[in-house]
């Protein structure tokens, strides 16, 4: 098993770090090799995502990133900025599918701004095509309108398109997650209005017909993000295109309260995926020794369990992260009254005890 290690920027060096040493605490044959990415490659070789790095990468069975990016890049032009190195690993590797796990740890169910009742005990999975959609359809553009409400004023256009294979290939990562789970898909459209979803939901219902021990179900994006704040426990798997998902993962991680916990994973058709917390750089507590390194650890269980088919080894360490917050071992973000408030490396190094 090989794994690209890309700790990237700002706490993305001391988060990776937390989760290397649970990984090599495993006492399976990984072998890790590190390199740049992001603002830290940009400093080092002048691209966000070095020929060296993309080849580790696609060399490796999974990767496991930090986070990139820092407001002093903000002014660099727009393929030489941090966050392009994300855009091209999902790219070049065909990452097609977002697996955002929002689960509610029942030591931290005051975190949510939500009831507790509402959310404790939440363990929900939002899959978010990450391809296609509007995000990337063709044409697009700026014009000056030629008919439309306002004849000659300036417009601007994007294109909603999904195919029916990049349908087929999202929908049966949603089916066989469920396998794995509660054996229930919530798909999400907009198909009352947008041609784009009618296509999608009769797409999913079709592959739904070769899962027949899944239960599937449709629901209209707004609806979805409606429920999801109103009785998010109903939900099992939620599969979306692009933009729909882009928006309702963000809202799932919330539910949560603690962004500082929540792992993702990116994957492509060979089960190779991009492993990552949900949150950013964070420059504002960068090498302060204090961000939650749980969310990475987390993400390194995901690897293992999509990407390197260890499950038990994956189920270990999420285990392992429950007993430490039953132990009340608190980073920053996560502290309340009464608990034990611990900087990186010593939740680090928790997690390695319960291991
Ligand atoms: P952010 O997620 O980095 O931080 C938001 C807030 O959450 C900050 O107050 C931060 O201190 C806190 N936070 C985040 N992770 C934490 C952790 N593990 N432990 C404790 N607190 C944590 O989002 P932002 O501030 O909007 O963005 C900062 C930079 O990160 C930007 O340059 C942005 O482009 C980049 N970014 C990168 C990724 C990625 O690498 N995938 C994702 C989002 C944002």
């Amino acid at each position: 098993m090989k794994i690209a290690v890309l700790p990237g920027d700002g706490i993305g060096t001391e988060i990776v770090a937390e989760a290397v040493k649970v990984l090599q605490a495993l006492d399976l044959k990984i072998e890790m090799e590190t390199a740049l990415v992001g603002g830290a490659a940009y400093e080092a070789h002048g691209h966000p995502l070095p020929e060296a790095t993309l080849k580790l990468a696609k060399q490796a069975d999974a990767i496991l990133f930090g986070a990139v990016g820092d407001w002093k890049y903000d002014k660099l032009e727009r393929a030489l900025r941090p966050e392009q190195a994300i855009l091209g690993l999902r790219k070049n590797l065909g990452l097609f599918a977002n697996l955002r796990p929002a689960i509610c740890y029942e030591q931290l169910v005051d975190a949510s701004s939500l009831k507790p009742e509402l959310i404790a005990g939440l363990d929900i999975l939002i899959i978010r095509e990450l391809t296609g959609d509007v995000y990337f359809g063709q044409p697009r553009g700026r014009r000056i309108a030629t008919d439309g409400l306002f004849p000659g004023a300036e417009e601007a256009f994007d294109t909603m398109r999904y195919s029916r294979p990049e349908i087929e290939r999202i929908a049966h990562v949603a089916f066989q997650a469920a396998r794995k789970r509660s054996k229930r898909v919530t798909s999400v459209d907009k198909a009352n209005v947008l041609e784009t979803f009618q296509l999608w939901k009769d797409v999913v219902t079709e592959v739904g017909q070769q899962y027949p021990d899944v239960e599937l179900d449709h629901m209209y994006v707004d609806n979805a993000a409606m429920q999801l704040v109103r009785a998010p426990k109903k939900f099992d798997v939620v599969v979306t295109g692009n933009l729909f998902g882009d928006i309702l993962s963000d809202e799932a991680a919330m539910l949560t309260g603690s962004i500082g916990m929540l792992p993702s994973a990116s994957l492509n058709a060979s089960n190779q995926g991009l492993y990552e917390p949900s949150h950013g750089s964070a420059p504002d507590i960068a090498g302060k020794g204090i961000a939650n390194p749980l969310a990475t650890i987390l993400s390194a269980a995901m690897m293992l369990r999509f990407s390197l088919n260890q499950a038990a080894a994956a189920q270990r360490i999420e285990a392992a992260v429950k007993t430490v917050l039953a132990q009340g071992l608190r980073t920053a973000d996560i502290f309340s009254p009464g608990s034990t408030r611990v900087s990186t490396v010593e939740m680090g190094a928790a997690v390695l005890r319960a291991l």
